[in-house]
């Protein structure tokens, strides 16, 4: 591994720092943190920590013995200063006095003892960190490491590789039973330039953040140095089909089957993020790949993220991804069921009264493809897989030197429902929409944008569709939430199409479609060309029903029903002068939306509408508006709010009725009025 050492950039991190107040010490525990936390094969996603022991003032300007620790939630590849809370050292050290010290007591004591009180919780290893004598201390969970100890013979073999200058500790899940162990067989050999941990990873410390940083790459180098001299092409391959579908083809089928059944047709829905590489392929197609996946995780951390192990599915064959379909719900049926079995096993070894996770996979090995993350968000999704990556990459290096032997499951079970794990989580609650795919047409529109960026906050991912692509692209990012924007003329089938295998493709699907491209054309309809006419049926009636089709073709392949919204407006009911070509293939969409709730009711799709007037947008120009006024001889605001309420009505108005309608699990064919009351153009 390569030391990314650089003596400029650490004398440059330190004196920016330096005009910011923050000692040497610091700013260099910094910058390794970062060296570490930017490269995945030591550190991902929490996994891994550093500290420093150095001294600080209190706001009473006493000094303090301080051990500066990450803390949790910071993510070691940008850390701040901030991210290292200075925890009181002679309560870290005096606690190891202690004969036992249960977990949330050990976390209220760190928690009290902290300089800053409004710091993060100082990582769960603090107390191995304060009891080891170095002023610096690094801990990774190196996928070469892991190699090595997850095997049968781990404590020889790291002996072998390693020689004397490493400690060797057994595991021991991380608190403070660890700290203890590992600070005793330190202090037994002061020797050594690091410790083992088995089954879980490495410390290395010194004197110096360069010293300790050397040490980290040279042991890791060692253990790459020995999986590259004495592995074996370790994986044997299956038989593939000659035609395999694609990755996007089976994402709704996968997408739907692991959706987790909360009762009433209703889904604690995922999304999908794929990965592939010579090396994945190499793993997802072992003939042992099933198997390697029931024995457990390289590092048992990887247990909140990925459960018990990913999931394994066979290749699918281009052309029949119906019948794949089924075959993913048998395999995750089996998944489920071997997770329930996992759970209620070592759930009845204590007394401890634990509430079982949900049984759906987290990450899911597909032969001939590659990988998916899964998760209630796209940022759970992607931790999934980059999480799956690195268990690939040590699970290949531990086959090819020997055979993968990880922490018991029944080990790895007392560590994924650990109270101070599921706190992690805990504090991660879904949003009304998490986990859901909304696309919406005429999306960098008022009313779409309004819609885009209400359902973002609501935790969907939002594709947002437009004739305008740069538009479509400026209106996903300021719905945020990692929604992503495609330029397509919705009266294009062909770019309908396209735009929801865009969706497909990066999110693994869609749950909720709004249909809300449209434009104005005007006239006497006796007298309206026939042109005119027809161009106003193709957006404002035939594209609703090719988004429609589209939508629901996803629908079933996902099974977990559906949510399609119409916008009507008050011409589909309402006629305005001169307004034929707009209102009549508004009425037909009307309609449109009613047929759709009538014949996909019975698998979960509903189907609404929003009947709004007089929103300020591109229908409804501010140039229109004044001339519209003035010709009335009322003013802006009186013409904008001639309504029963007095009141404009406003894009977000119609985005607040189409969340309603989205969220209303019993309505179905209904039609929600947003214009301010209008008497004549209530529905009957
Ligand atoms: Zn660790």
């Amino acid at each position: 591994m390569q030391n990314l050492w650089n003596d400029s950039h650490a004398e440059k991190l330190v004196e920016d720092y330096a005009k910011k107040g923050v000692a040497r010490d610091l700013a260099l525990r910094v910058y390794t943190t970062r060296l570490l936390g930017g490269e995945p094969r030591l550190v991902l996603h929490g996994g891994g920590n550093t500290s420093l022991k150095t001294t600080t003032t209190d706001i009473l300007g006493r000094e303090w013995e301080v051990l500066c620790v990450k803390g949790s939630g910071w993510d070691m590849g940008v850390i701040e200063p901030a991210g290292l809370p200075a925890v009181k050292m002679d309560t870290l050290l005096a606690a190891r006095s202690l004969g036992t010290l249960g977990d949330e007591d050990m976390v209220a004591m760190q928690r009290a003892s902290l300089i800053d009180p409004g710091s993060p919780n100082p990582s769960i290893e603090t107390l191995l960190h304060a009891f080891l004598p170095q002023k610096f201390v690094d801990h990774t969970h190196s996928t070469a490491i892991l190699a090595l100890v997850d095997q049968q013979d781990s404590e020889a073999l790291c002996k072998k590789v390693f020689g004397a200058k490493m400690g060797f500790v057994p595991y021991i899940k991380p608190g403070f039973d660890l700290a203890k162990a590992a600070a005793d067989i330190y202090d037994a050999n002061p020797q050594v330039d690091g410790l083992i941990l088995d089954k879980h990873g490495i410390f290395t410390f010194a004197e110096t953040a360069k010293d300790a940083y050397d040490l980290m790459i040279q042991y890791v180098t060692m253990a790459e140095d020995y999986v590259a001299r004495n592995g074996k092409a370790p994986f044997k391959p299956v038989a593939l089909p000659a035609q395999p579908a694609a990755p996007a083809e089976i994402e709704p089928y996968l997408r739907g089957a692991i959706a987790i059944p909360e009762g009433d047709g209703k889904f604690g829905r995922m999304v999908c993020d794929f990965r592939t590489s010579p090396k994945i392929l190499d793993y997802v197609n072992a003939d042992t790949a099933e198997e390697l996946a029931t024995r457990g995780v390289s590092t048992p951390d990887l247990s909140i993220r990925i459960k018990t192990g990913p999931m394994v599915l066979p290749a699918p064959e281009a052309g029949k991804l119906d019948q794949y379909g089924k075959v993913i719900r048998e395999k995750v049926a089996e998944y489920a069921a071997r997770y329930k079995n996992y759970f209620e096993t070592n759930n009845a070894a204590d007394d401890v009264e634990r509430t079982m996770l949900d049984t759906m996979p987290r990450l899911t090995l597909v032969r001939g493809l590659g990988l998916f993350g899964h998760g209630r968000s796209m940022k759970e999704a992607k931790i999934a897989a980059d999480v799956g990556e690195m268990l690939v990459e040590a699970v290949t290096g531990a086959e090819a030197i020997g055979s993968f032997h990880p922490l018991a499951l029944s080990d790895l079970f007392e560590l994924e429902y650990w109270s101070l794990e599921q706190a992690k989580l805990a504090s991660n609650k879904p949003k009304p929409l998490s986990g859901q795919v909304a696309l919406v047409t005429g999306g960098a529109g008022a009313i779409g944008a309004a819609t885009a960026k209400l359902f973002a906050a609501q935790g969907a991912h939002v594709v947002v569709v437009d004739l305008d692509e740069a538009k479509a692209q400026a209106a996903a990012k300021q719905a945020g939430n990692a929604s992503i924007g495609v330029g397509a003329d919705v009266t294009d089938p062909a770019a309908v199409r396209a735009a929801f295998d865009r969706a497909r493709a990066v999110f693994g699907g869609v749950d909720i479609v709004v249909s809300n491209a449209g434009a104005a054309w005007e006239g006497k309809i006796g007298e309206l060309d026939d042109a005119t006419l027809r161009k106003s049926f193709e957006l404002n009636f035939f594209a609703h029903q090719s988004v429609a089709q589209n939508a629901v073709r996803l629908f079933k392949q996902q099974g977990t029903g559906g949510v399609l919204l119409f916008n009507a407006s008050k011409q589909a009911v309402n006629p305005g002068a001169n307004f034929g070509a707009y209102g009549l293939p508004k009425a037909a969409t009307l309609f449109l939306s009613r047929q759709y709730a009538l014949d996909y009711g019975s698998i979960g799709v509903r189907s609404n509408a929003v009947n709004a007037d007089r929103i300020r947008s591109g229908l409804l120009t501010d140039e229109m508006i004044a001339s519209r006024s003035t010709s009335r001889g009322l003013s802006e605001k009186d013409y904008m709010g001639g309504n029963l309420l007095g009141l404009e009505v406003r894009a977000e108005d119609v985005a607040q009725a189409f969340l309603h309608q989205a969220l209303a699990e019993r309505t179905t064919a209904d039609v929600t009025t947003v214009d301010g009351g209008n008497i004549a153009a209530a529905l009957r």
